[in-house]
């Protein structure tokens, strides 16, 4: 109490001197925009930026370092992603754009009837970009993008993983538009409740009161987008809170083909578009992440082909072009990672639990 009257003297005192810093104090940081110092020189000084959300009522039984540590390590601040850097996907995106972006963009419109879900389920096969739709969403929304893996809360945060999920629901709260992206979200709301080691199932228990309370009031601005490879593993109080389960499966061959092209985009390649569409019929089975490692793979064909005694001094443009063989040999290195099990159990899981597309 004590440290906080201090606090917001020092913080008063400071605006008083410097009114210019009213802009930045206190204002919500979006996910792509650059921390700008309300400290005069500190940019140039490179001092560890302060944050202000220390001083915000809703935080004050929240332990400071969580919140540093929230703001440090949870919140991404990576390059925003737009709809085009997803490949395919063409329903899952206009269904999430309706159902989510738009009422974050304008919540005016979306109450009553259409205020939309507050949690949303991705799931499908692994790198099928379901990690860069919760990305877009929050760029798209110019919403601030807490991403955490539940699997970390139960093995990073050890111990104090209950503390992690009340101290990042107030954190978003505060952040607000704000998008809070749970990748593996089944290991935190698993249906195998008997065998659950007890601080598990405490973790699970505060997540569900967090989610149940959060963005209760009309102007609330908060999305919960849970993503899972194991939809089958959640339970029926998981289900019920993520009202929207949109299935995102494996690419397309068009699909492919765009992911191919926008990776080649920034190397030199001869390759025409007849090869590369001849290549996205090739991977059939192959998800967007295993599109991308193969890419790498066929990169390395011109590097490899350089005599080992010239690698170190030869020149940057006299590296040959990335062409349509070095990627019919990296078909032999790199294997689709998902299986035709594997994707029987999403379809049937989509059929029962999904949007029905
Ligand atoms: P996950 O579904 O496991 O969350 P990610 O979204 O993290 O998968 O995707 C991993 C990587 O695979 C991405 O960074 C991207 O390079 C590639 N990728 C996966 N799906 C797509 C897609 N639909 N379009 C473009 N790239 C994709």
């Amino acid at each position: 109490r004590v440290a906080k009257i201090s606090f917001k003297t020092a913080k008063e005192a400071f605006l008083a001197s410097n009114p210019a810093a009213r802009r930045t104090l206190g204002a919500t940081r979006k996910a792509q925009n650059k921390f700008v110092s309300p400290m005069i020189g500190a940019q140039e000084k490179q001092e560890a930026p302060e944050t202000f959300t220390t001083g915000d009522e809703r935080l004050k039984h929240i332990d400071p370092k969580m919140i540093e540590l929230i703001e440090s390590e949870i919140i991404d601040k990576g390059t925003p992603i737009m709809w085009d850097d997803i490949a395919g996907l063409q329903l899952a995106k206009s269904v999430i754009q309706e159902a989510v972006v738009w009422p974050l963009l304008r919540p005016d419109i979306f109450t009553g009837l259409r205020r939309p879900p507050k949690g949303i389920l991705l799931f499908g096969p692994p790198g099928t970009g379901k990690t860069l739709i919760g990305k877009c969403v929050a760029a798209q929304c110019h919403a601030t993008f807490f991403s955490i893996s539940a699997s970390s809360l139960t093995s990073k945060w050890i111990g104090d993983g209950e503390k992690m999920v009340r101290a990042l629901f107030a954190v978003a709260t505060c952040h607000q538009p704000a998008v809070i992206f749970i990748d593996e979200i089944d290991s935190l709301l698993s249906a195998r409740s008997d065998s659950e080691h007890e601080a598990t199932r405490r973790i699970k228990t505060e997540f569900l009161v967090q989610f149940d309370g959060a963005a209760t009031g009309e102007e609330d601005r908060l999305l919960i987008i849970g993503a899972t490879n194991r939809p089958q593993e959640l339970d029926e109080a998981a289900r019920r809170r993520l009202v929207k389960r949109l299935y995102i499966p494996l690419p397309e061959a068009d699909a492919r083909k765009q992911i191919i092209s926008n990776l080649l985009r920034n190397e030199t390649n001869d390759l025409t578009e007849q090869q590369i569409e001849h290549i996205a019929q090739l991977t059939e089975g192959y998800s967007g992440a295993d599109m991308r490692s193969l890419c790498s793979e066929a990169a390395m064909g011109p590097v490899r082909s350089v005599p080992l005694s010239q690698i170190v001094s030869i020149q940057r443009d006299k590296v040959r072009p990335v062409c349509a063989q070095d990627f019919i040999n990296a078909l032999q290195r790199v294997r689709p990672s998902v299986s035709q099990d594997d994707l029987g159990q999403y379809v049937k899981w989509n059929q029962t639990y999904g949007q029905g597309f």
